[in-house]
Formats: C-alpha cells, sequence, structure tokens
C-alpha cells in the first residue's frame, strides 16, 4: 500500500476547499476528492454578494474558481471522483471511490447539502434568477417585490423578515 495521505477531503464546495486551503497552508498536501458536482452550490448560482472582499459582488462560479485555484496554489491536489464508502476503523482510514481507492490519516467530511426542490419544470432553468433555495442568500434581492415561498413556517418567517417591510406580502 502506498503511504496515506495526511487528509483527505470530500468534497469541493466552499466549505472543502476551505479546508484543503488551510491543510496546504499546513504542509499537509491534502487530497481533495471533489465529487459529481465540482465546485458544489456555490456553481449553481449567479451573483454572490454576501461574500467579504467583493464589494460588486462576484458570479458564484467565479467564486468557486478562485477558492480552487487558492487551495491548488498552496498544494492541494484535486481528484475526480464520488466517494462511495470510507472506513473510519481502518487504520489508515479507506477512502473509495467507484474506481479508486484511498488511504488517509485524518479524513474531513465536506459533502454539503442539497435544497430539495419541487420537481417544476422550470425550476432548474430559473435558479439564481427568481428562483431561490436560500432565503438568507437573496432575500435581499427581492426587496420590494411579491414573493412566494414553500418552506416551514420558521423559514417563511424568516424570509418575510429578510425581505423587510418595503416587499410586498408572501403568498
Ligand atoms: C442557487 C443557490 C444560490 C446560493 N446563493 C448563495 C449566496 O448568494 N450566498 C451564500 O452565502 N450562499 C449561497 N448559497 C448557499 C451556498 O451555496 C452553500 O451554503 C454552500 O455551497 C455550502 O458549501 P459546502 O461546501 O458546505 O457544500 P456544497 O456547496 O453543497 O458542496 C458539497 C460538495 O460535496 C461533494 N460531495 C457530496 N457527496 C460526495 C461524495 N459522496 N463524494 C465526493 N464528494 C461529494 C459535492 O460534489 C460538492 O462538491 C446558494 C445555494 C444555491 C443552491
Amino acid at each position: 500500500m502506498p503511504s496515506p495521505h495526511n487528509v483527505i477531503i470530500i468534497g469541493s464546495g466552499p466549505a472543502g476547499l476551505t479546508a484543503a486551503l488551510y491543510a496546504a497552508r499546513g504542509n499537509l498536501r491534502p487530497l481533495l476528492i471533489e465529487g459529481l458536482e465540482a465546485g458544489g452550490q456555490l456553481t449553481l448560482t449567479t451573483l454572490v454578494e454576501n461574500y467579504p472582499g467583493f464589494r460588486d459582488g462576484i458570479m458564484g462560479p467565479a467564486l468557486i474558481l478562485e477558492m480552487r485555484a487558492q487551495a491548488e496554489r498552496f498544494g492541494t491536489t484535486i481528484v475526480h471522483g464520488n466517494v462511495t464508502s470510507v472506513d473510519v476503523c481502518a487504520s489508515p482510514i479507506a477512502v473509495r471511490t467507484s474506481d479508486a481507492e484511498y488511504h488517509c490519516k485524518a479524513l474531513i467530511i465536506a459533502t454539503g447539502a442539497s435544497a430539495r426542490l419541487l420537481g417544476l419544470p422550470s425550476e432548474r432553468g430559473l435558479m439564481g434568477r427568481g428562483v431561490s433555495t436560500c432565503a438568507t442568500c437573496d432575500g435581499y434581492f427581492f426587496r420590494g417585490q411579491d414573493i412566494a415561498s414553500r418552506s416551514s413556517a420558521a423559514a417563511i418567517r424568516r424570509w418575510k423578515k429578510r425581505c423587510s417591510s418595503r416587499s410586498s406580502p408572501t403568498r
């Protein structure tokens, strides 16, 4: 067996790439397995306005490319693959994808989440262009507009608050 990686990170969204940046700068030469959604959820959106350092906002895919390049600059190796199983009881830890097996001393799982969509035909096409899965991120864009929300009661209350008193009633 080849010597194990110091750190393997599963997931290439902001969390995985942040972990990779810090591990790489700690000279741990991390291996990052990017998963089926390379770059994670931010690649699905358009303008991101709530990240510090981008006064005029930045497009989601561009932001992810920057994070990726920054992680690679310090020595992160990024590989394609979707992890199908891990054995954390093994020493070193075994991480399997459909076509490879890796071993590591430490494992960081940053596999994120996915929004539960309604399944409407137009939903994906309009994602980031009127359809949103994140009130915290996108409420600001919809100030003063009619909105429709499908969510838990608590999330609807938060959405209403973020859209402020200037927006029309939520339906
Ligand atoms: C349309 C949209 C717009 C958004 N807009 C904003 C915004 O404006 N501002 C904001 O702050 N947030 C926004 N968000 C939320 C933001 O994208 C998420 O909070 C963020 O991406 C979470 O990062 P993460 O790294 O935890 O996970 P994710 O981005 O979900 O990444 C998960 C990663 O794990 C990988 N993965 C999963 N399973 C496996 C596996 N078995 N093997 C290998 N890899 C795996 C995936 O391929 C992916 O790379 C938006 C989300 C969406 C969907």
